[in-house]
């Protein structure tokens, strides 16, 4: 198998898109830690799913956006494991609110997560890499980071952040073979999704060539792609996983 003695971190591996990255990933072989948040239950039915179908996963609970935390797990990662070859970095929450009605906690909660949390898990993460001199990050950006979303300004500006960062750190790296690249997906069927009103969810199909939400497993083979070593060559790189609306 390709990722077959490989380990990898899925932040908020949990549910969504993250519990799909984590199978798909334990699945080519690799060992997944997934780390969640509040979600225990969520998080060891994605870890009871990967083992019945043979592979190999542990669960670390800590919020990204606390960065002792971060700090605490990607040791503990280190020490357990030996190494941290993949990184994907998933978390992610909303808050959506018109820039008028947003507070400043809604755009701080979103930033402190989506994009800190990023920071964060990277910096403990090239550590480990840098020691290695291999590995690959992969950081899940939106659409909305690319295009911008009306009552999005907190999440956009998170996930455009995460693709500043990402090129940053790809340039920082490379010298030492440590890939980090990023996924842009655009609407997604998940629980983020299914909070949307009903006219939200058609304004959206209207705006996809694909006219379609896409789904978990469509974001994770692009993720798994970007981790592996079929992808050796790209660094830097935001692929969008959104049926062509950002084209
Ligand atoms: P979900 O809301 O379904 O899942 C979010 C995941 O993030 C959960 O596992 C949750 O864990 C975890 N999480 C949230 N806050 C934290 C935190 N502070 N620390 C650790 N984990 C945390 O989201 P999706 O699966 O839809 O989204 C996954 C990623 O993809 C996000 O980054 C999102 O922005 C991005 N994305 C999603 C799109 C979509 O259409 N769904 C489109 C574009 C991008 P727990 O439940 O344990 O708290």
């Amino acid at each position: 198998m390709e990722l077959a003695g490989k380990t990898a971190l899925v932040t908020g591996g949990s549910r969504g898109i993250g519990r799909a990255i984590a199978k798909m990933l334990a699945a080519r072989g690799a060992h997944v830690v997934i780390n969640y948040n509040g979600s225990q239950e969520q998080a060891e039915r994605t870890r009871t799913e990967i083992q019945a179908a043979g592979g190999s996963a542990s669960l670390f609970q800590c919020s990204v956006a606390d960065p002792e935390a971060v700090e605490e797990m990607i040791k503990q990662v280190a020490a357990e494991y030996k190494r941290l070859d993949i990184l994907v970095n998933n978390a992610g929450i909303t808050r959506d609110n018109l820039i008028l009605k947003m507070t400043e906690k809604e755009f701080d909660e979103v930033l402190d997560t989506n994009l800190k949390g990023v920071f964060h898990t990277c910096k403990h993460a090239a550590k480990q890499m840098l020691r290695q001199k291999s590995g690959s990050i992969v950081n899940i950006s939106s659409i909305s980071g690319i295009m911008g979303n009306a009552g999005q300004t907190n999440y956009a500006a998170s996930k455009a952040g995460v693709i500043g960062l990402t090129k940053s750190l790809a340039r920082e790296l490379a010298s030492r073979e440590i890939r980090v690249n990023a996924v842009a997906p655009g609407f997604i069927e998940t629980e983020m999704t299914e909070k949307l009103p009903e006219s939200a969810v058609e304004a959206g199909k209207a705006q996809i060539p694909f006219r379609r939400f896409g789904t978990v497993e469509e974001v994770a083979k692009v993720v798994c792609f970007l981790a592996s070593e079929d992808a050796s060559y790209l660094t830097g790189q935001v692929i969008q996983a959104d049926g062509g609306m950002g084209m």
